[in-house]
């Protein structure tokens, strides 16, 4: 689909505008920068990030940019109106929200996350996939990361909005968000593009420890040699939103430098979790689980390393190993 001149970025720009103008000027706006402020963000921090404010009620932005009917049609492909399918009735997608703007790598407007101000659920709202936003391929706060720094050489995967902004806040600018999405191998080839070096560092939580796992999987067919990757495990129910608050950016630092790990440590650590090799059928069950997965590392270095830890955790010859192993293949 060719996207480069769609009628749709003008019109998430004019939103964007919309949004940060009712931040700053609309009657309602108090309870957001009450809202905004009490997580600890600063005005800079929110022009940086482009901050906005949807404000309550279910036609403010239908009203500023609604114009006829054709241009309300182009206001639902781009995610900002919907459409009630039985009605036909028009109104604003995001109402009463804090609003996060997602640019491409381009810095271009290409959708919105809202955030409740309270505890209400959905807490967030993001746009839905429009012709311009893939949302298995974009990373929030890439553009804002690189334009912060011209020679970035590590980035930090986390999970949320806030995450990447209240990163940012305390100096850390070069986090990125997957948005509730798992980790896919196109948001690793992209950052690869930018970075050799990746950190994931995903919320304390059973939900963090499993995309943690799949972000891993999807790095080993990107994983040449001479590319690192590192994983931080946060304290149960800490995020590193609530983490940097708590501790400062100097901790954060400290913590990231004693305790990444390295995502060969990481992986056997975690496979060592389901296959014990204190005993023979654990060590063949560890070698059946890893096998598979090491074949996929493209750098040869690091595929003969870990097949060598492998054969040091299982007894089995490293060579041995390899014979049994199917040719590294292009994933589908
Ligand atoms: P906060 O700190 O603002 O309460 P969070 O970012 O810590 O929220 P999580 O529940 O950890 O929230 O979710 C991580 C990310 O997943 C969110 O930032 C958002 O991008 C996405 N997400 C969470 N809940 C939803 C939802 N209901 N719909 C869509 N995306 C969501
Ligand atoms: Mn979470
Ligand atoms: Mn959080
Ligand atoms: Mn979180």
């Amino acid at each position: 689909r060719q996207s480069g001149d769609s009628p749709l970025y003008p019109l998430l720009e004019a939103a964007a505008g919309y949004y940060r103008q009712a931040l700053k000027s609309h009657p309602a706006r108090q309870a957001a920068v009450d809202y905004l402020k009490g997580r600890g963000l600063s005005g800079v921090i929110a022009r940086d990030f482009g901050l906005g404010f949807a404000p309550p009620g279910w036609d403010n932005l239908m009203k500023h940019l609604g114009g006829d009917s054709l241009q309300q049609k182009a206001l639902i492909d781009a995610g900002l109106l919907i459409e009630n399918a039985d009605s036909g009735k028009r109104y604003d997608r995001f109402r009463d929200r804090v609003m996060f703007p997602i640019r491409d790598s381009r810095g271009r407007v290409i959708a919105f996350g809202g955030r409740v101000l309270g505890d209400d659920k959905p807490k967030y709202l993001n746009s839905p996939e429009t012709p311009v936003f893939h949302k298995g391929q974009e990373l929030y706060g890439l553009y804002e990361a690189r334009k912060s720094s011209r020679d970035l050489d590590e980035i930090l995967v986390v999970e949320g909005y806030m995450d990447v902004i209240a990163l940012a806040q305390q100096g850390l600018r070069n986090a990125v968000a997957t948005l509730g999405t798992a980790t896919s191998e196109e948001h690793i080839k992209r950052l690869f593009r930018v970075v050799p070096s990746l950190l994931f560092c995903f919320d304390g939580d059973s939900a963090g420890r499993n995309a943690a796992w799949r972000a891993l999987e999807s790095c080993l067919p990107n994983l040449q040699d001479g590319r690192r990757v590192r994983f931080l495990f946060l304290p149960e129910g800490e995020d590193p939103d609530s983490l940097v608050r708590r501790e400062g950016t100097d901790a954060f630092r400290a913590r990231i430098h004693q305790q990444a790990q390295p995502l060969a440590d990481y992986f056997f650590r975690h496979l060592m979790e389901e296959a014990d090799p204190s005993t023979l059928e654990g060590k063949a069950h560890l070698a059946t689980l890893a096998m598979p997965l090491i074949e996929r590392l493209p750098g040869a270095n690091l595929r003969a390393l870990m097949r060598q830890r492998l054969g040091e955790l299982t007894g089995l010859d490293p060579a041995t190993l390899g014979e049994h192993a199917e040719r590294p293949s292009a994933p589908p």
